[in-house]
C-alpha cells in the first residue's frame, strides 16, 4: 500500500497532528517538522535534517503495511442478527425501521431454530468458539416466543459443540418487569434507547397507546442495571436535547451505572420534519459530546460514537460488508437491519440469501460478494483522516452510490470528534479545552476538504 496516501495533518491550534492508522501513529508536530515528514515520506527514506523526533517518526511510517484483508470465500458473519418482528409498541417520531408501515409478521419459530442451526454450523466450521446473536426490531421482544426459542436452541447447541455464548439485544424496554427480568438473566448486553428526561422522552419516543415510554424504559433500565447483563443506554439526541447530554450523560452515570453509553444524532427524514424534531446543529452536538465524554470518563464509563477512531482500520464501521447476517421475520438474509425499501429507494441491494419455506437456507455468493466489495469504494471519504475508522458511516443513509463528494453534518461531526479522541489519546487536554472554546476553528476544521499529508503546502 501507498502509505502517503494513508497519512493525515490536522492543522490544531497551529500545530499540525500526525496521523497514520496504519502505523498507529499520533504525534503533534509544527509546521517545518510536517513538511520534513512529507519529504521523508515522498522518498521513502528516514532521512531528516532533524535528527531525533522526526527521523523516529519517519522509520516508523516508512515501515511497509498493508491494507485491511478484504472479506472473500465462504461466507463467515461477524454475528447472526434476527428479526423477530417489526412491530413495535412505540410510535417513535424518528423510527427508520418502518414499524410503523410493517406487516403484523411474526418469524416462524422453525425458521428461528433453521437459522440458529445453519449459523451454528459456520460457527464449528471455522473453528470459532463464539456464537454470537444480535436481536433488532421492530421491538424484539413483542415476539417473546422468538426471542427465547433462539436462545435456547442457541444455547443447547453450544452446550453440544463447547462453544460460548453471546446475546444482545436493541431494546425499547416497553414491558413487563418479567421480560426485563428474562434479559436480565439470560442476555450479555441490553442495549435500551432512553432518550433522556421524561418530557424528551416522552416526545421523541410516544407509545401507541398514546402513553409516555419514561416510566416503563426507566424501570428496564433499573432491573438490567441490577443484572448480571450489561446495559448499554442508547440516546437519540435532536435539537430538543442537545444542550442536556451533559447532564443525560451524568444522570445515566450515576442512576444506571451502565456498561456503555451511546448517543447519536438525529437522522432528518420527511416524517421528523413533519413532526417539528430536528438534527441538532452539527457543532453543538460534537462539542457537547466530547464534554460529555469526559463526565461519563470520570465515572469510569465509556461514551461511544459509533464511527469514531478505531484501533485497527476498518473498510466499514457498521454491520455492512462483514457477512453479517441478519434474517428477517418472512426469511430474507441480509447485511442491514433496515427495511429493504430504504435501500432499494437509493439502488442498493443488501439481501444476500434467504430461509426458504422448507427452512433450507440459500447464500447468494454473487450478492454477497458485490456488497463486500461496494462497501470499499467511498469517493467522499478517500481524502478524509476518518476513511479508515468512520468508513463512510452508515452506508445507507450517508455514503450510498450517488450521494456525493461533499461532506454533510454528519461528517462534520465525526470529524470534531474523532480529532478530539486522537488529542485525548495523546493526552493532550488542554489543547481540547481551546478548541471546544474556538468553535469557529474547530468547524473550518471539520470542513477542510483534504487531510492528507501529501496535499499539504
Ligand atoms: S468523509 Fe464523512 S463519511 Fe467519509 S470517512 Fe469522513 S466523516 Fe466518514
Ligand atoms: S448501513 Fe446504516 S442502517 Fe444499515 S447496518 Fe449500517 S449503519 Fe446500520
Amino acid at each position: 500500500m501507498n502509505i502517503l496516501q494513508n497519512t493525515y495533518l490536522l492543522p490544531v491550534n497551529g500545530k499540525y497532528l500526525v496521523y497514520s492508522p496504519f502505523a498507529s501513529t499520533r504525534a503533534l508536530v509544527n509546521k517545518s517538522a510536517a513538511l520534513e515528514i512529507k519529504k521523508g515520506m515522498k522518498a521513502g527514506a528516514a532521512f531528516s535534517d532533524n535528527q531525533g523526533q522526526v527521523e523516529n517518526l519517519l522509520i516508523h511510517l516508512n515501515e511497509k503495511k498493508v491494507l485491511p484483508e478484504k472479506r472473500k470465500g465462504e461466507i463467515n458473519p461477524l454475528f447472526l442478527g434476527i428479526i423477530p418482528t417489526r412491530s413495535c409498541n412505540g410510535a417513535c417520531n424518528y423510527c427508520d425501521f418502518g414499524a410503523d408501515k410493517a406487516p403484523d409478521l411474526y418469524m416462524p419459530l422453525k425458521r428461528a431454530v433453521s437459522a440458529v442451526d445453519w449459523y451454528s454450523g459456520i460457527v464449528r466450521k471455522n473453528k470459532h468458539k463464539l456464537l454470537e446473536i444480535h436481536f433488532f426490531g421492530g421491538e424484539p421482544m413483542m415476539a417473546m416466543d422468538v426471542v427465547e426459542t433462539v436462545v435456547h436452541r442457541a444455547r443447547f447447541n453450544a452446550q453440544n459443540a463447547n462453544l460460548k455464548t453471546v446475546f444482545e439485544i436493541s431494546t425499547n424496554g416497553q414491558y413487563h418487569r418479567d421480560k426485563a427480568e428474562f434479559l436480565g438473566s439470560y442476555f450479555t448486553t441490553v442495549i435500551l434507547s432512553l432518550d433522556g428526561f421524561e418530557p424528551v422522552q416522552n416526545a421523541h419516543r410516544p407509545l401507541k397507546n398514546g402513553r409516555g415510554s419514561f416510566q416503563d424504559a426507566r424501570r428496564t433500565a433499573e432491573i438490567i442495571s441490577g443484572s448480571s447483563a450489561r446495559l448499554g443506554l442508547r440516546a437519540c439526541v435532536s435539537d430538543k436535547n442537545v444542550d442536556q447530554m451533559g447532564k443525560i450523560a451524568e444522570w445515566f452515570c450515576r442512576e444506571f451505572k451502565p456498561f456503555s453509553i451511546n448517543f447519536e444524532a438525529l437522522r432528518e427524514t420527511s416524517e421528523t420534519s413533519i413532526k417539528n424534531l430536528y438534527p441538532p446543529d452539527p457543532v453543538k452536538f460534537a462539542v457537547s459530546l466530547i464534554k460529555a465524554r469526559r463526565i461519563c470518563a470520570s465515572y469510569g464509563i465509556p461514551l461511544v460514537y459509533a464511527t469514531d477512531i478505531s484501533m485497527n482500520p476498518v473498510y466499514s464501521s457498521c454491520p455492512v460488508g462483514k457477512d453479517t447476517a441478519i434474517v428477517s421475520p418472512d426469511g430474507r438474509i441480509s447485511n442491514c437491519y433496515l427495511m429493504p425499501e430504504k435501500w432499494k429507494e437509493i439502488g442498493m441491494d443488501l439481501d444476500f440469501g434467504f430461509i426458504r419455506d422448507d427452512n433450507v437456507v440459500v447464500i447468494e455468493k454473487g450478492n454477497l460478494k458485490t456488497i463486500r466489495n461496494d462497501i470499499t469504494k467511498k469517493p467522499r471519504c478517500s481524502r478524509c483522516f476518518c476513511r479508515w475508522s468512520c468508513a463512510g458511516g452508515c452506508h445507507v443513509g450517508n455514503t450510498f452510490p450517488g450521494a456525493g463528494n461533499d461532506y454533510n453534518d454528519y461528517c462534520r461531526q465525526t470529524r470534531m470528534i474523532s480529532l478530539s479522541t486522537l488529542l485525548d489519546s495523546l493526552g493532550m487536554d488542554e489543547m481540547t479545552n481551546e478548541i471546544l472554546e474556538e468553535t469557529a476553528r474547530l468547524e473550518s476544521f471539520a470542513n477542510q476538504s483534504s487531510d492528507l499529508l501529501m496535499d499539504f503546502m
